[in-house]
């Protein structure tokens, strides 16, 4: 449904989630940034992958390593040689497609069957990296450029997609470096490191955030792809031959993270890879129904010892592991798990967003409403005085000053309460509490609950538990 994925969009904009990046300059094509409130909402998730793999997992820990690494290590890692997609350029329109993107929104318009046929067929020419014959698809089908119209094709080739630099002063000894694609090699060049100084033993996870950067030629669907976006990382570190259990259960661990996100269940699903890598033993993607379709949202990957033994061999020095329990020196195996922060606020954002007709049809209404979790929620709680004077000012700001420093509030005196709701509920805030003059004789506040719009009143002196309750939960 592409009109409600602009929708998205726009309410994003409007209410200070993302913005194009460089706007007042006419953008720069497919960076953004993140307003007041998208800033807030990423943190949150942020914080809620980071505390699920660390804190919660004794024994896993987060580290924080550079952007600029060692160009050598993405010789190691594969990316100088292989980090490029088969691309294809459209002759007449000079206009450059992903082959893969380009075959796949062609097949989203043909009937089920012949979609699945086609599609077969073409992960099977790129498990063989068959250029020609991922060009003869293109033709035989008569595939068309979406923006010329026309069939005019160039031969399939490879692009790297990796930004790269000068590192120090050019003209001296110019050192070629890349901006990481990925945080994955931050956390293998410092398995050592942690391993060590943690005083880790296997098995263990190191965590990491971070920006990466891709040189993604087809970038056009907002914050889905991103050629700076955050990651975020979890490589698994375990005695050889436990692959699979291990597998399996960060399969079934990282499904359960997204439920408790408090998406639809229907709305996740599995893709096993039909094409791995050599040295791969098994990758499965957990995807996610967006607006525009079921999409890769986070990577898990078997990946055996192959980085390490790749860092061994290029950087000489050893990547073993000494196992006390079976008194063998070898190599770890890992198991990644791989997740997009901006893809997963995409996501967030989409099974929030909710327009809703509340009318009659005497009285005409509706409402945009942001059904995030509490613990999501860029604003948690909006507090409103009824009127700007009798004291009812004073006793929110007494609230306000109590329960800022435990979670984000949101102090408001201007307007209809029903307006101030209807702004809370475009930005996602749960909880709105209303102090009126019967608030001065007994003590009680309204809260008002966004998903339900019900309202009651509760004790003043009870809202901040109630609110940190919620976020906990
Ligand atoms: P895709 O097939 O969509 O390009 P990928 O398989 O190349 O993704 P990985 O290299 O496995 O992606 O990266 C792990 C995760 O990082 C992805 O699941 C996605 O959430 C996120 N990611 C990758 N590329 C981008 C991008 N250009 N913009 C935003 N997020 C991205």
């Amino acid at each position: 449904d592409q009109n409600k994925f602009q929708a998205i969009i726009s309410h994003c904009k409007e209410y200070g989630f993302i913005f194009q990046s460089s706007e007042i300059y006419d953008g720069l094509s497919a960076v953004y940034d993140y307003g007041q409130y998208g800033a807030e909402l990423k943190k949150n998730v942020r914080d809620y992958w980071w505390k699920s793999m660390t804190q919660m997992h004794e024994n896993i820990v987060g580290i924080d390593s550079a952007i600029f690494m060692h160009p050598t290590i993405w010789k190691a890692s594969g990316h100088v040689d292989n980090f490029s997609d088969p691309m294809i350029d459209n002759k007449d329109s000079k206009k450059r497609y992903r082959v893969d993107h380009l075959i796949e929104g062609y097949a989203d318009t043909l009937p089920e069957a012949e979609k699945t046929a086609l599609i077969q067929q073409m992960e099977e020419l790129l498990k063989g990296n068959d250029y020609p014959g991922l060009k003869k698809l293109i033709e035989d089908n008569k595939i068309k450029c979406a923006v010329s119209g026309t069939v005019n094709w160039t031969d399939v080739r490879e692009f790297n997609l990796m930004f790269s630099t000068q590192m120090g002063s050019v003209a001296e000894d110019a050192n070629e470096i890349y901006l990481r694609p990925e945080t994955a090699q931050g956390i293998f060049v410092n398995f050592l490191n942690v391993q060590k100084t943690g005083r880790m033993k296997i098995p263990f996870g190191i965590a990491q955030v971070g920006k990466a950067f891709r040189n993604e030629i087809v970038a056009r669907q907002f914050v889905f792809r991103m050629r700076e976006f955050e990651q975020m990382e979890m490589q698994f570190f375990i005695r050889p031959g436990t692959e699979d259990e291990w597998y399996a259960y960060w399969k079934e661990e990282r499904m359960k993270w997204h439920k408790s996100l408090g998406l639809d269940p229907a709305r996740l699903q599995y893709h096993d890879h039909a094409k791995l890598a050599f040295y791969a033993k098994a990758a499965v993607d957990i995807e996610y129904e967006f607006p525009i379709g079921f999409k890769e949202v986070e990577g898990i990957h078997s990946r055996t010892d192959h980085d390490l033994k790749q860092h061994q061999q290029y950087s000489g020095k050893k990547m073993q592991y000494f196992d006390t329990e079976i008194n063998q020196n070898y190599i770890p195996y890992v198991i990644e798990t791989s997740i997009g922060l901006d893809r997963c606020c995409l996501m967030v954002l989409s099974e929030a967003y909710e327009e809703q007709d509340l009318g009659t049809p005497e009285k005409p209404d509706s409402r945009v409403v942001l059904k995030f979790p509490a613990k999501l929620a860029p604003i948690k709680l909006a507090v409103f005085p009824l009127t700007k004077k009798d004291g009812l000012p004073e006793l929110a700001k007494e609230l306000m000053a109590d329960c800022k420093k435990s979670f984000y509030c949101y102090y408001e005196e201007k307007d209809s309460i029903g307006k101030r709701y209807r702004r809370q509920d475009a930005i996602g805030t749960p909880f709105c509490v209303t102090i009126d003059h019967q608030t001065k004789e007994d003590g009680t506040v309204t809260v008002r609950y966004r998903d339900s719009m019900e309202q009651e009143r509760i004790p003043l002196a009870s809202v901040k538990e109630m609110v940190m309750k919620k976020i906990l939960e």
